[in-house]
C-alpha cells in the first residue's frame, strides 16, 4: 500500500542525508525528496560537512540527550565501518592530550563524574608523564573510535539514498516554506546548519559560526598507528588534530576554532602554524617544511547557542522538524540527531491522526 505522507529534507550535509535514509528505514514507500543547494562532491563556505576532520570524539557530557546522540551513532560507525568498508570510516586509535587538569576538562559527564564513553571505546588508557608533549597536563588513549574521510562517506550516503529511491533537487530556497514542493508535502525537515541564521521562516539569530581551518597532507610511506588531537575540548580555539583518512585520503590536519568568525578565505600563515602544531604533536609526520600539501580548507561549524535544534514545528502549510546547529559534531551525532527528528515527526502525526482520525 502507498504511504499517504510525502517528505521533503532540505539540506545535504551529513545531518540531511542521515536523517533522508532514517526516514526512508520507518517509511518505507513514501515519496522523498532532498532539496539542497549543495551536494557531495561541492565545495562552499555555506557547506560544511566536506571541510570536516573528521572522527568520532565526543564532546557530550550532558548525561542525557547529546551523549545518546553519539553512542547511537557510534554503534551506527561500527556497523558501518564493518559492513561497508567502501563507505571511508574505519576504527582507529585516537590519543587525545589536554592543557588543562582533568576537572576543567569537560570530558565528566554531569552527575556521574565519570568520561560516558569509557566502555564503549574499548577502555581509556591514562598517559605516562614522559608520553606527554610539552605543556600538557594530562592524555588518554582511547584504543578504538572512528575516522571519517568525509568526501567518500558523504558520496556513499548520497549513493544510499539514491538506491532507496530518494529524490534529489539542487535548488536554494529564500524560506523554509518554499521547501513544501507540493500541495501532498506532509513535512519539511530542516536540514540547513548554519544557512537557519538567516533562512526565512526560521531565522535562528542564536546560531554562530566557528570557523575551523585545515591542511591536507599526502600521507607519509609508514601510516601513522593513531589520531591525534589536542585541546580537545568545544571551547579551545586552539586545538590541534592530526587525522589520518581510511581509503587513501591524506591526512587532515587541523586547526582552530573561532566563535563569530564567518571569514571563509584560507589564511596562509595561519596553515603554517597548524603544520608546526601537528609536527609537533605527531612526530611520525616528520618536519613541516618536508609536508606534501594537498588542498587547504575553511569551514564554518553550525554554532547554536542552547545546543543543536531539533524540534517539531507546526505551520501553515503542514510540519516543520528542525535539525540543525550541530556545531563540531555534526558526523559523530549525525545519526543520533536524525533518529530523534524523525521520532519527532512520528510523534507529531500520531498526534494529528488522534485530533483528526480517518473516517
Ligand atoms: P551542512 O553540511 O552545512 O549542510 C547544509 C545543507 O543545507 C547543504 O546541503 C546546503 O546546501 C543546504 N542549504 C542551506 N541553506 C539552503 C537553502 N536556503 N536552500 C537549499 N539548501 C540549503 N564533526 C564531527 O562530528 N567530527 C569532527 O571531527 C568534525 N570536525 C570538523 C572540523 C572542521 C574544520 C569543521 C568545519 C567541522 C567539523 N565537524 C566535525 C562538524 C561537522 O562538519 C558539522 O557539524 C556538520 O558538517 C554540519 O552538517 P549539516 O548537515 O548540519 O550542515
Amino acid at each position: 500500500m502507498s504511504d499517504p505522507n510525502s517528505f521533503v529534507i532540505l539540506g545535504a550535509g551529513v545531518i540531511g542525508l542521515s536523517t533522508a535514509l532514517t526516514l526512508r528505514s520507518k517509511f518505507p514507500t513514501a515519496p522523498i525528496t532532498i532539496l539542497a543547494n549543495h551536494f557531495p562532491g561541492d565545495y562552499n563556505v555555506e557547506y560544511c560537512s566536506p571541510w570536516a576532520g573528521g572522527n568520532w570524539c565526543s564532546s557530550a557530557n550532558d548525561n542525557g540527550l547529546l551523549e545518546s546522540f553519539d553512542r547511537l551513532t557510534f554503534e551506527r560507525f561500527k556497523e558501518i565501518a564493518s559492513k561497508h568498508p567502501e563507505a571511508g570510516i574505519q576504527p582507529s586509535p585516537l590519543r587525545m592530550v589536554f592543557d588543562q587538569k582533568v576537572e576543567d576538562s569537560e570530558i565528566l559527564s554531569r552527575d556521574t563524574g565519570r568520561v560516558w564513553y569509557d566502555d564503549l571505546v574499548g577502555g581509556l588508557i591514562p598517559l605516562a608523564q614522559h608520553q606527554l608533549p610539552d605543556g600538557a597536563v594530562f592524555g588518554l588513549d582511547l584504543p578504538s573510535t572512528f575516522v571519517i574521510n568525509t568526501q567518500i562517506y558523504l558520496r556513499w550516503l548520497l549513493a544510499k539514498c539514491q538506491a532507496e529511491n530518494i529524490r534529489t533537487i539542487q535548488a536554494a530556497v529564500s524560506s523554509v516554506d518554499d521547501a513544501f514542493i507540493s500541495s501532498s508535502t506532509t513535512a519539511v525537515f530542516n536540514c540547513t546548519g548554519l544557512s537557519s541564521h538567516s533562512l526565512g521562516g526560521v531565522n535562528d539569530k542564536s546560531l554562530y559560526p566557528t570557523r575551523g581551518q585545515t591542511v591536507l597532507v599526502e600521507q607519509p610511506i609508514q601510516p601513522l598507528q593513531r589520531m591525534y588531537f589536542r585541546s580537545p575540548r568545544r571551547v579551545d580555539n586552539d586545538t590541534t588534530y592530526v587525522f589520518q583518512r581510511p581509503l587513501a585520503g591524506g591526512i587532515i590536519l587541523g586547526g582552530c576554532r573561532e566563535d563569530e568568525n564567518w571569514n571563509g578565505e584560507v589564511d596562509m600563515d595561519f596553515a603554517q602554524d597548524i603544520m608546526r602544531r601537528c609536527c609537533a604533536l605527531a612526530p611520525e609526520l616528520g618536519k613541516p617544511e618536508d609536508l606534501k600539501v594537498i588542498k587547504h580548507g575553511v569551514g564554518l561549524r553550525p554554532g547554536r547557542k542552547g545546543g543543536p535544534r531539533i524540534e517539531a514545528e507546526v505551520r501553515s502549510k503542514g510540519f516543520v522538524v528542525h535539525n540543525y546547529g550541530a556545531a563540531g559534531a555534526g558526523y559523530q551525532a549525525s545519526w543520533g540527531m536524525a533518529n530523534h527528528a524523525v521520532s519527532l515527526l512520528t510523534e507529531a502525526l500520531e498526534a494529528k491522526e488522534q485530533i483528526s482520525p480517518k473516517l
